[in-house]
């Protein structure tokens, strides 16, 4: 374990953009990350976790402190350890309609078929992973197709695709507690939501993550990856870091008396800020809830754009948009 001084993360964001981080390692097993967090507590050093840097923007002065990357990658099947958990108490906001492909014309119902356990680590990569367990006739995560990141980010905001929140598929989420205990938690006591969980607040560090997934059609499952790959690609630009703001609630949308809860269509059609430039950073003309580094982008830039259309929201409509991403900052 090599920690590093003085590192720039706009390397390790899909935004490509941020400062330096005083201290900067990556790990590849627990033992690694227990270390590097000891190492910040005995020199007295703020630490953070990044996975793949997917949803996060980070200042232009970067971190002072230790950041963490986590590469601690793996899964394996617990046959036999099946568990059926349905209690999905999280609503999600929102059904992806949009030009030709109808989201909720794609997917199927796998609830009938036998379950199957999967223990995966916090930093293996979303996609790897998908791809990895189709190899083994499991399917469930392959709704999150394109979504980049590792795991343990997506359990942290607790991804979406459509109706499909990344919660419904976990039994519990092993952590790392502020006293560097391992604990597992049971997906219940997770507060999941849209966009939510506890790990927002807690502190803990995602170690690794029981899935209850299915032994089920594999074809089916990649016919379904391939459409809405073709529907994702070129509407989820980059360079960026997914959409900046939440889909609004239902009340808000019921007051703006709009047709969709998108955050997107209230950029665009409401606010009319789509495609609006500040510096570097571009609200995009593909996707009004993404902000895209144009070129040379700086964190500020992004911030001027996020707070233009956080104001205008407040003063033409009286609502407070709501960050979906994470702002990493001294
Ligand atoms: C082009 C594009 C498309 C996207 N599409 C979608 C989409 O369709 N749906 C959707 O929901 N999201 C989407 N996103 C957002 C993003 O990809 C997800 O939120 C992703 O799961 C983040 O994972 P990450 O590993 O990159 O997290 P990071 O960006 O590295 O981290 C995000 C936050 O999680 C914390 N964190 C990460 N790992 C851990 C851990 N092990 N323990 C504790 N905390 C941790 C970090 O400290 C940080 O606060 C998109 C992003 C992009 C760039």
């Amino acid at each position: 374990m090599e920690i590093k001084q003085n590192v720039l993360l706009a390397n390790f964001t899909t935004f490509r953009i941020g400062g330096p981080a005083d201290y900067f390692v990556e790990v590849l097993s627990q033992d690694e990350l227990i270390e590097a967090i000891t190492w910040a507590k005995e020199n007295s050093q703020k630490y953070i976790v990044l996975g793949g840097g997917s949803n996060i923007l980070v200042s232009d002065e970067g971190f002072r402190g230790l950041v963490i990357l986590n590469n601690i990658s793996g899964y394996e099947v617990l046959e036999g350890r099946t568990k059926s958990v349905d209690s999905e108490k999280s609503e999600a906001r929102f059904t992806q309609v949009n030009g030709n492909v109808n989201l909720k014309d794609l997917v199927y119902d796998e609830s009938s078929l036998p379950r199957v356990s999967v223990k995966i680590q916090s930093g293996s990569d979303l996609g790897v992973v998908i791809n990895e367990l189709l190899g083994k006739g499991i399917t469930g995560l392959h709704w999150f197709v394109g979504i980049p990141g590792t795991i343990g980010g997506a359990v942290f905001n607790n991804i979406h695709c459509g109706d499909f929140l990344f919660s419904q598929f976990i039994e519990s989420v092993e952590v790392l507690d502020e006293n560097l205990n391992k604990v597992i938690i049971p997906a219940d006591e997770c507060d999941f939501g849209y966009d939510q969980s506890r790990f927002q607040k807690s502190k803990e560090i995602i170690l690794s993550v029981n899935f209850k997934l299915y032994k089920g059609d594999v074809n089916k499952a990649r016919e379904f990856m391939q459409k809405w790959m073709v529907y994702r690609v070129g509407r989820y630009p980059l360079p960026s870091a997914g959409c900046v703001f939440k889909n609004i609630d239902k009340e808000t949308q019921q007051k703006l008396g709009i047709p969709t809860p998108s955050m997107g269509y209230v950029i665009d059609k409401m606010l009319g800020l789509k495609g609006k430039k500040i510096g570097g950073a571009k609200i995009s003309e593909k996707h009004s809830a993404f902000i895209v580094n144009d070129g040379g982008a700086k964190a500020q830039d992004v911030m001027n754009l996020i707070n233009l259309v956080k104001s205008e929201a407040r003063k033409r409509y009286n609502f407070e948009p709501e960050l979906e991403i994470f702002i990493v900052s001294e």
